[in-house]
This record gives structure tokens, C-alpha cells and sequence, in this order.
């Protein structure tokens, strides 16, 4: 039988800091600075979005911003949020922690998984939401819970081994449907197992699409973040992507852009997309 089809709402999941060059890799300063004005420091704000989608009894997180247990170096790097962001916002939205029965993770930076666990009042790291289960790419989990050197500090093991060892982790793989009506896309490009969802919504088709186009403004081909492991694939798998949101007219939710939730595609040129935010 044919499931209904999702109820999106986006959700903050906190703001923060980062450095405008990290952001917007190799597009020169005297460019992006017309898409964010930076600081002194040369530091620009930007959101974690977070996508709840609903269906019945199903409640769905994609991604979760970085949650409440930051260190105090981390939060004073980045600039967090006091509290913990998901937690408002959900509660903003009327659901409780307990309520969410899946957590869909486009990759597992701290600033997408960190809020999928917690510290309670000891102390103690345990899942932040005690009846989901928490979903990555196979690539992804097994590149964060054994990073070869080079990655270890791109994955902060006390946001992965509460979920791991409360037996809560599933994978899928790229074009796995993980339930009725929202897909799976691999992406890599951000991290090897970087993905990307498709969602079958009230409006029809949509993407959230978390570091593959972190704002509206990175649909073009070579905007892509400094952090990208590996920019050539991020550049094959871009415009694939955008190409079949675009032919849909599908709205797309980007990670971090400072403008909007949600934007829509409106021209092509080759590789290169034009957009516009929706809301
Ligand atoms: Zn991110």
C-alpha cells in the first residue's frame, strides 16, 4: 500500500561561527564577501538546519545540528548556541525527544550528528532521542567510528559511541529507500559517505541536501566548502543532483544557508545553477 506522503517543517538546530574561507572554499574573498559580510576576524554566522519530516506515527530528524554538550573550546570556537538548539526547536514544534522514531544523518560532522546524543545531569553520554534509530551511509559510519588519522578530529567520538553502543546505528546504502517515501543518495564529496534524501512531500519531490549545496548560493559547480575531502566527486555528483531537482521544480533544503530553509532552483547554465529562496 501507498504511504502518505511527508509533512516537512525546518528546524534550527543552532548557529555558529566559521571562517568565511573555510565556508566558501576557492571563490575568492572579494566574492563571497557580497554573500555573507564576515567579521574582523573574518568569521561569518550561519544555521545547522534540520528538516522533521512527518508521516503517522513516524518522526523523522534529518541531521541535528550539534546539540548541548559541547566542550567549552569547541563552543567558544564556533560561537554555539547556549542550551541545546534541537531541543528548543522541537519543542517550538510540539514533539518531544521521545517522539522521534528515526534520525536520517547526511554525514556525521559534529554539526550535523552532535545533538544526536547527549550528556545527562552526571555527565553520562546516552541517545538524545531514546526511541529512534539513527541512520547513516555504511561508508559514513565506518569512516567515523574507525577515521583513519587524518580524520579523527573531523569526528568527535562522544557524539557516535552512545548511539553505537546503545545499538540504535543502521546504514544504508546509496539508493536505498530507508522507508516509504524517502531515498537515499551517496553523494561523497563533503565525506565519502556524504548523502543526500530524497523526500516524497505534501508538495511533491524534495531534496535536503545537506553539504552538497550548503546554501543556495554553492549551486554552482565549484562553490564547495574548504572542508570537502573530496572536491572532484562534489563536482561530478553537484550537478546530477540539481539537475533532476531542478527538472522537478523540487524545493531543496541546504545545511547552513543564513537566508532561508528552502530554495528552488530557476535557471540552468552547464553546471552552474541559479536559485532562489523559497522560505
Ligand atoms: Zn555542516
Amino acid at each position: 500500500m501507498k504511504k502518505s506522503a511527508w509533512h516537512l517543517l525546518p528546524l534550527s538546530g543552532g548557529w555558529f561561527s566559521i571562517d568565511g574561507g573555510t565556508f566558501f572554499g576557492i571563490v575568492p574573498k572579494k566574492i563571497w564577501r557580497n554573500c555573507i559580510p564576515a567579521d574582523a576576524e573574518n568569521l561569518i554566522r550561519i544555521p545547522c538546519r534540520v528538516l522533521l519530516a512527518r508521516r503517522g506515527d513516524d518522526v523523522v530528524l534529518v541531521d541535528t545540528g550539534y546539540g548541548g554538550k559541547e566542550r567549552p573550546k569547541r563552543l567558544r570556537g564556533y560561537a554555539l548556541e547556549e542550551g541545546n538548539p534541537i531541543f528548543a526547536s522541537l519543542a517550538q514544534a510540539g514533539v518531544r525527544p521521545e517522539d522521534v522514531t528515526h534520525v536520517v544523518m547526511t554525514h556525521l560532522h559534529f554539526d550535523h550528528a552532535g545533538g544526536a546524543a547527549l550528556a545527562d545531569e552526571k555527565g553520562a553520554l546516552r541517545p538524545a532521542f531514546p526511541n529512534a534509530l539513527c541512520w547513516a551511509s555504511k561508508i559514513e559510519w565506518n569512516d567515523a567510528l574507525d577515521p583513519e588519522p587524518a580524520l579523527r578530529g573531523a569526528y568527535p567520538q562522544e557524539n557516535l559511541l552512545p548511539l553505537a553502543e546503545a545499538k540504535v546505528l543502521r546504514s544504508f546504502e546509496d539508493g536505498e529507500e530507508i522507508l516509504p517515501g524517502l531515498t537515499a543518495c551517496v553523494t561523497g564529496g563533503h565525506t565519502r559517505g556524504h548523502a543526500v534524501f530524497r523526500l516524497d512531500a505534501e508538495s511533491g519531490p524534495a531534496y535536503a541536501v545537506g553539504e552538497l549545496a550548503p546554501t543556495a548560493w554553492h549551486t554552482k559547480q565549484l562553490w564547495s566548502t574548504a572542508c570537502d575531502a573530496d572536491q572532484m566527486t562534489g563536482r561530478r555528483v553537484k550537478p546530477k543532483i540539481l539537475a533532476r531537482a531542478f527538472g522537478e521544480g523540487a524545493p531543496i533544503f541546504p545545511a547552513h544557508d543564513p537566508r532561508g530553509a528552502a530554495f528552488r532552483l530557476t535557471d540552468r547554465q552547464k553546471d552552474d545553477f541559479l536559485a532562489e529562496i523559497l522560505f
